[in-house]
């Protein structure tokens, strides 16, 4: 079936826009492939792992290294490298430096160890989306600017309507008429609904509209996109606020999900914004995008453990097919290249 056979122009956009974010979005994205999650995974990951891997065979040369001081200093500094997080980075210091302090340590020594820490940070099993016991399902999606908010919305409604679930979308981002047009271009590839509105207009509106209509027509999944904000910005924040309010109203338990959509590629900036977000919008779980542009793939570490909010998805490139559920177990061997 074509995928643009849906096709809509949304209200109050000149068609410039539409095209502009159409030559955004390839019309190549809508194919899928099927290398094993892992694989794409490990593929995404191929920056951090080059980076840990070459510095720590840098570091043991080939015959391995005597475990002192200045050794485990290195260790400490190239582990911080790839946003682990010092307090993961510490524990594995200390680890090599109580098992093998004065003896001679190689490279799986080392990744066994890392491995094991932190694989024990990460938590199981949480990356399903919750749904709702009965009615659809509202997402809220949010973030800062250009994180990957509208994009992994894409690649969710794709996940969902492969699955078979009917999915409307609401274009909550009034801000640029340019985001409207690229969640559009979506919806249409993807055949799914989608509510907009002029742009400027109050995205409490557009979450309400879009609410009301999974529920008189009977959708699944409503995924609801909002504009970038900073975790600064009180008024924004408030904003989001009254968009939970609002689908509340309509919907019982409703927002099920607020997924925090972080960039992989701002490594311990996307903490600093989780910090801000987790409490004011009362998010449910992460989506990290970009894990394929970014050599600070660790940064999934922290990120779980300060805020104990699962890390659900993983982007791991633009394609409608590059959601990956975030599986622990896979994703540190991925890491590592284990
Ligand atoms: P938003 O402002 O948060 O809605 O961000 P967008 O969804 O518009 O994404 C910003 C840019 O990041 C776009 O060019 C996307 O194609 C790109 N992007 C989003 N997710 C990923 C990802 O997982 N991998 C890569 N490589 N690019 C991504
Ligand atoms: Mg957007």
């Amino acid at each position: 079936m074509a995928f643009w056979n849906k096709k809509k122009e949304p209200d109050g956009l000149a068609a410039s826009d539409l095209n502009q974010r159409a030559s955004d979005t390839p019309k190549s994205a809508i194919v899928t492939d099927d290398k094993s999650w892992f694989t794409k995974v490990k593929s995404a990951l191929s920056k951090t792992n080059d980076w840990l891997h070459t510095d720590i065979r840098d570091l043991l040369k080939t015959e391995g290294r005597i475990v002192d001081e200045v050794f485990l200093r290195d260790l400490y500094s190239l582990l911080v490298k790839t946003d682990m997080g010092t307090t993961t980075a510490s524990k594995i210091r200390d680890r090599i430096g109580h098992d093998y302090r004065a003896r001679k340590v190689h490279m799986p020594d080392i990744l066994r160890v890392v491995s094991e820490e932190i694989r024990e940070t990460m938590q199981d099993g949480q990356s399903d989306i919750k749904l709702a016991a009965s009615g659809p399902t509202v997402i809220l999606v949010v973030g800062v600017n250009g994180a990957g908010k509208t994009t992994s919305i894409a690649k969710l409604a794709y996940r969902f309507t492969q699955q078979g679930k009917r999915v409307i979308l609401g274009a909550g981002d009034t801000f640029r008429a340019a985001a409207v047009a690229q969640l559009t271009v979506w919806a249409n590839r993807i055949g799914c609904e989608i509510l907009t509105a002029e742009q400027n207009s109050d995205p409490g509106a557009v979450a309400f509209r879009t609410a009301k209509k999974a529920v008189d027509d009977g959708f699944d999944i409503c995924i609801i996109d909002t504009a970038g904000r900073l975790q600064t910005q009180v008024n924004l924040m408030q904003q989001l606020e009254k968009i939970r309010r609002v689908v509340a109203k309509q919907i019982d338990d409703a927002p099920h999900e607020v997924l925090l959509v972080l960039d992989a590629t701002a490594g311990q900036n996307a903490i600093s914004q989780a910090r801000g977000f987790t409490g004011a919008a009362g998010c449910t779980g992460i989506i990290l995008a970009k894990l394929d542009g970014s050599a600070k793939g660790g940064v999934v570490v922290p990120i779980q453990q300060e805020f104990g909010l699962p890390v659900k998805f993983i982007g791991v490139g633009e394609s409608l097919s590059d959601l990956a559920e975030f599986q622990p177990e896979q994703f540190t061997k991925a890491l590592l290249d284990l």
